[in-house]
């Protein structure tokens, strides 16, 4: 499976470290990554091992979380790991342009942005969908 190693920065070939775990080792360097990266135009790094996308309640209410999405649209933003209630490894603005979204066997990448920054988000759907 295709996922992209922080180490060789660059989307690598990884193997499973073992059956039941989102753990996965890159095929050249022997890093371990998790199966989703977000990388900001900055060059700022976020991991994780899930990802939904965050629609937004009436901004006259708050801009609340009003539900989490599969997929992406202009007005959502991107958390990584969100638990419950509102903890998360990272949450991005919302996606003003959704500039290119591909998938290629389990590998995704959708680039896309926010008012402020430019976001490429790497996704390996083979781990992700896995329990
Ligand atoms: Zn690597």
């Amino acid at each position: 499976m295709k996922i992209y190693c922080r180490y060789c920065d660059s989307i690598t070939k990884h193997h499973e470290k073992g059956l039941r775990t989102s753990v996965n080792i890159c095929d050249i360097c022997n890093t371990t990554n998790m199966p989703i990266t977000l990388i900001k135009s900055n060059g700022e790094k976020h991991f994780g091992i899930q990802f939904k996308f965050v629609e937004w309640g009436a901004e006259e209410l708050g801009s609340r979380a009003k539900e989490l999405h599969e997929e992406p649209q202009i007005g959502y933003s991107v958390i990584i790991d969100p638990q419950y209630g509102y903890q998360y490894t990272w949450l991005t603005t919302p996606i003003t342009e959704i500039e290119s979204d591909i998938t290629e066997g389990d590998f995704r990448c959708i680039a896309f942005k926010t008012k402020n920054s430019e976001y490429k988000l790497y996704i390996c759907i083979n781990t992700t969908k896995r329990k």
